[in-house]
């Protein structure tokens, strides 16, 4: 069973509104129109949301929001409610994201809450998981992805709705990238994961790679069996670097 690539670009906290027309101008501009082989995701700070959804409104391209709270409402200053999201016309939120982790002390439970509230307001999530380079080196990162997805996804995920992202927390704006065969060995080590705790379902999962994905690695790194598209931060700020990384998918063939 073929699954269809993601390519799902994390401006992170950058852009104001002059530069994310002119980026999101560019890549509609490049998309074009008819099929194309790979579903692309935008991510904008939840400042831009509004107006990016409304830049590519009528094409295929998805809007997405970098995190939600997991409450529905309430006194959560700063936070921002999945509803909310949903009602900026976004259909994913990225949780977990090794940002969010490392710097506001995101636990997998916190993720998993998030997560659950997303589905619950009607959106799609990106399931973050990674190992630090301290726990590459001491040989952990099997165990610490395995674990993280583990505690991190929601009980009863559906492969329709939950795609899981492995970005090694090195890798992310490093320049740096795994081996290939370290980047297969974790997404194998999480497609079994997923074999046990959903079944059938588990094939059908997307697994995204991020971290440090350029145009030059993209062809190779999204051509590995079990990676099925790429969570996009640095390269996805430029409609030129994004719209490489996406013709990289592989052609699926069904
Ligand atoms: C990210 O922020 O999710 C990411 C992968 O960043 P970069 O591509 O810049 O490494």
């Amino acid at each position: 069973m073929a699954r269809r690539p993601l390519i799902a670009g994390n401006w992170k906290m950058h852009g104001h509104k002059s530069d994310s027309f002119d980026l999101v101008a560019g890549l509609l501009a490049k998309r074009g129109n008819g099929p194309f082989k790979a579903d692309l995701l935008l991510c904008p700070p939840a400042t831009l949301l509004d107006r990016v959804g409304q830049q590519i409104a009528g094409s295929d391209i998805w809007l997405g929001a970098q995190d939600c709270h997991s409450a529905v409402s309430g006194a959560f200053t700063g936070d921002i409610a999945a509803s909310m999201i949903k009602d900026m016309g976004a259909s994913h939120v990225i949780v977990g994201h090794s940002e969010r982790r490392s710097q506001h002390f995101e636990t997998d439970a916190m993720v998993r809450a998030k997560a659950e509230a997303a589905l619950a307001a009607g959106l799609s999530v990106i399931v973050c998981v990674g190992e630090s380079a301290e726990q590459r080196a001491a040989g952990q990162a099997l165990s610490v992805v395995t674990a993280q997805l583990k505690q991190s996804l929601p009980p009863g995920a559906q492969s329709s709705r939950v795609v899981i992202a492995y970005e090694p927390v090195w890798a992310i704006g490093s320049g740096q990238t795994p081996t290939l065969a370290e980047v297969a060995e974790v997404h194998l080590a999480l497609r079994r994961l997923l074999a046990s705790e959903e079944g059938a379902e588990a094939a059908q999962f997307r697994l995204l790679y991020g971290g440090s994905v350029t145009p030059a690695n993209a062809v190779q790194l999204l051509a590995l069996a079990e990676v099925d598209g790429a969570l996009v931060g640095g390269a996805s700020l430029k409609p030129e670097s994004f719209w490489a990384i996406a013709l990289a998918s592989p052609d699926i063939t069904v």
